[in-house]
C-alpha cells in the first residue's frame, strides 16, 4: 500500500536556462535597427548567463543576504565599510565585465547607447540592487571628464571592466565605483534647501574643501567617491567628489551610520552618512552644484527608465512562461480568454516602454558631440522627465499584474516575481519622484520652447492621418507652443505628462513595431476604455495571438 500523500502535479517552474535575448525578438529587432546588431554577440552570451538558475540563484542570495554595515574594525577603529554576500560580488563581476557601463563612453560605434542600454535592459531582469552603483558610476563619467584633471586620474578607473570591491585608496585601484550625495533629512526634492556646508582649504578659490553635514540617502555608501552638494561660505552650493581616502592617505571622515532597511533593492547598501570635516575635490564650476549634479542625474533617470522597463519584462516574461504551462479549469492558463487579455496587456506595456526607452537611449547618444541632434536634444531634455515619471509607475503595476499570473505561487518568497514587486517602486521614488518629474517636464515645456515644437513637430509627422493620434496630438499642441497657462498647468503636470508619453509610445510603436503592437496599443490606449487595470480591454481589438508569440516565442529564434 503505498502512504505517499506528498505528489506534485500542475507545478510550473520559473524559466530558466534560457538566452535572455533570444527570447526577447523585439529588443532584438530594435537593437538592429538602432545599429547596434556589432553587440548582437555580447549581448546573447551575455543574456545566457544571466539566464542561468545559477545566475537567478546568486540574485536571491545577494537580496536575501543584504548588506552588513561594519563601522569599526575588531579594535575599535572606524572602518565605516560595508560587507556584502560574495553573490553581490559575483553580479557586479559579471556585469562590469560586460561593458556595457561604460560602453557609451569608451566605444564610438554607432548604437553605443543601445547596445549599453540592452545591457541594463537584460541584467535588470535577474537583480536590480546591482544597478544602482553602476548607474551612478556611468552617470558621474559624462560629469568628471569635462574636468581634464580629474578625467587624467579617475578616467580609466572608471571605463575598466573589472570589479575591484577593496577598500584602498584609489590611486591603487585599477576600477573604482562612483555614488551621489543630495538628500538631507530636511529634504530630497528641493536640494537648494542642503545645509551640509564646504568650506574651502587654504584661500576661498581652493577646490579643496572641508565639508561638514550629513546625507539622509546615499547609496552605495562604500563607493570609492561621492558626487555631493554642499553650501559654500559665499551661500551657493557646489558640487564635490568626496573619496573614501583622503590624499594623504588616511580616511576620510565619511561617517555610516547607518543602513536603511528598505522595501527592496535589498541586495544594494543605502546609507545615512555624516561628514566630519570630511575632504572633497570641488567638481564643475563654483556655485554650480545644482546644474552640476544635474547633469549626472539626467544620466541616471535614463537608467531608472531602463531599470523599469527590465523590470516590466522580466514579470512579462515569467507569466507568460507560467501561463502557458499552469492548467485551470481543464485548460493551460494561457488559453483563458480573460488570461490572454491580461497577458497581451501587459505584452503591449512592455513594449512600449521598450521602444520609449531605446529612443530616449538613442537621444543621449545623438545628443552627444560638437553638433548635437536638435530633435535629440528636446528628447533628452522633455522625454526624460515625462518617460521616468511614466515608466516607473507603469512597472509598479505591471509587477503586481504579473505577480497575480502566477496566483499564489508568485507572492512567496521563493518566487522571482515576490522580489521583482518589492523592487518596483524605487525607481519611482529615487531620482526625483513622480510630481518633480512631471513638474520638471512643465518647466522645460516652458523654458525650451524650440525643443518642444520640434518635439511636437516630430510627434505630428508621426501620427500620420491617424485619426486617434491625430487628436491626441492636436490636444497637446497648447503645452508645446507655450501657449499653457502656468498657474492652471501645475495642478494638470501628471495628466499632461500621461498624454505626452502615451503619444510618444503610440508614434514609436507605429513607426518601429509590428502593425500587432501598434494598432492594439492605439486601439487599447486611445480608445473609449483607457486608463484602468490591466486586461480591462477589448480583445477583438486586438490580435492576441500575435502578441503574446512576440512577447515570448515557443520556439526561440536562432541567435545571431
Ligand atoms: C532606496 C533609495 C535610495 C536612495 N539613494 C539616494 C542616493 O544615493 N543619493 C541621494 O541623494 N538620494 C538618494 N535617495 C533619495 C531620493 O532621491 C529622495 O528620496 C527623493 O529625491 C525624494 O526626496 P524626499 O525623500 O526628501 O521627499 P520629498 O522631497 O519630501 O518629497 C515627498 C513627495 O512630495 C513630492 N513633491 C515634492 N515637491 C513637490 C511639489 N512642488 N509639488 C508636488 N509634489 C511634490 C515628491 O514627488 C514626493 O512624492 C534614495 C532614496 C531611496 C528610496
Amino acid at each position: 500500500m503505498d502512504w505517499s500523500t506528498h505528489s506534485v502535479s500542475n507545478q510550473v517552474d520559473e524559466l530558466r536556462e534560457v538566452d535572455l535575448l533570444a527570447i526577447d525578438p523585439a529588443l532584438q529587432q530594435h537593437l538592429r535597427r538602432l545599429g547596434a546588431a556589432w553587440a548582437l554577440p555580447g549581448l546573447h552570451a551575455y543574456g545566457t548567463a544571466l539566464g542561468r538558475s545559477e545566475t537567478f540563484a546568486q540574485a536571491a542570495q545577494a537580496n536575501a543576504a543584504g548588506p552588513v554595515l561594519q563601522r569599526f574594525d575588531a579594535r575599535g577603529r572606524r572602518i565605516d565599510d560595508v560587507r556584502f554576500h560574495p553573490d553581490w560580488h559575483a553580479l557586479l563581476t559579471l556585469l562590469r565585465g560586460q561593458g556595457w557601463m561604460a560602453r557609451p563612453f569608451a566605444d564610438r560605434r554607432p548604437g553605443r547607447w543601445a547596445a549599453a542600454a540592452a545591457g541594463m535592459l537584460l541584467h535588470g531582469q535577474v537583480e536590480a540592487g546591482t544597478l544602482c552603483p553602476a548607474t551612478m558610476t556611468q552617470a558621474a563619467i559624462p560629469v568628471l571628464r569635462r574636468d581634464p584633471a580629474l578625467w587624467a586620474w579617475l578616467g580609466e578607473r572608471l571605463l575598466d571592466a573589472r570589479h575591484d570591491p577593496s577598500d584602498r585608496p584609489i590611486d591603487a585601484k585599477p576600477s573604482i565605483w562612483l555614488g551621489m550625495g543630495m538628500t538631507e533629512k530636511q529634504g530630497g526634492s528641493d536640494v537648494r534647501a542642503n545645509t551640509t556646508t564646504a568650506t574651502p582649504i587654504g584661500g576661498a578659490d581652493s577646490a579643496e574643501a572641508l565639508l561638514r553635514g550629513h546625507k539622509w540617502f546615499y547609496s552605495a555608501p562604500s563607493s570609492d567617491a561621492h558626487l555631493v552638494v554642499a553650501r559654500t561660505p559665499e551661500g551657493g552650493l557646489s558640487c564635490y567628489l568626496v573619496p573614501r581616502w583622503r590624499p594623504d592617505g588616511q580616511r576620510n571622515a565619511v561617517r555610516i551610520q547607518r543602513l536603511k532597511d528598505k522595501l527592496g533593492n535589498r541586495s544594494n547598501a543605502s546609507g545615512e552618512v555624516e561628514f566630519e570635516d570630511a575632504w572633497g575635490l570641488r567638481v564643475g564650476e563654483p556655485g554650480r552644484g545644482i546644474p552640476t549634479i544635474l547633469e549626472m542625474a539626467t544620466h541616471t533617470r535614463l537608467n531608472c527608465v531602463l531599470g523599469s522597463t527590465a523590470l516590466m519584462r522580466a514579470g512579462l516574461v515569467q507569466a507568460l512562461a507560467y501561463a502557458r504551462q499552469r492548467q485551470a479549469f481543464g485548460r493551460p492558463l494561457a488559453q483563458q480568454p480573460l488570461m490572454r487579455s491580461v497577458l497581451a496587456d501587459l505584452a503591449l506595456e512592455s513594449e512600449a516602454a521598450l521602444v520609449l526607452a531605446l529612443r530616449l537611449a538613442q537621444a543621449f547618444e545623438d545628443a552627444e558631440g560638437p553638433a548635437p541632434d536638435p530633435l535629440a536634444r528636446a528628447w533628452q531634455r522633455l522625454m526624460t522627465p515625462a518617460a521616468k515619471l511614466w515608466v516607473c509607475k507603469r512597472a509598479v503595476a505591471q509587477a503586481g499584474e504579473a505577480l497575480e499570473v502566477l496566483g499564489g505561487n508568485g507572492y512567496v518568497e521563493e518566487s522571482s516575481l515576490a522580489r521583482l514587486y518589492r523592487e518596483a517602486p524605487v525607481n519611482s521614488v529615487w531620482e526625483g519622484s513622480g510630481n518633480v518629474m512631471a513638474l520638471d517636464l512643465l518647466r522645460a515645456l516652458g523654458r525650451e520652447r524650440e525643443a518642444a515644437q520640434r518635439l511636437w513637430d516630430d510627434l505630428a509627422e508621426g501620427c500620420g492621418d491617424e485619426p486617434r493620434l491625430r487628436a491626441a496630438q492636436v490636444a497637446l499642441a497648447p503645452l508645446c507652443q507655450g501657449r499653457l497657462d502656468p498657474a492652471l498647468a501645475e495642478g494638470q503636470a501628471r495628466r499632461i505628462t500621461q498624454r505626452l508619453v502615451l503619444l510618444a509610445q503610440a508614434v514609436l510603436l507605429r513607426r518601429h513595431a509590428p502593425v500587432a503592437v501598434a494598432e492594439g496599443f492605439i486601439a487599447t490606449r486611445f480608445g473609449p476604455d483607457t486608463a484602468g487595470i490591466f486586461g480591462a480591454l477589448d480583445p477583438a481589438a486586438l490580435d492576441v495571438e500575435a502578441l503574446l508569440a512576440r512577447a515570448l516565442p515557443e520556439t526561440p529564434p536562432a541567435s545571431d
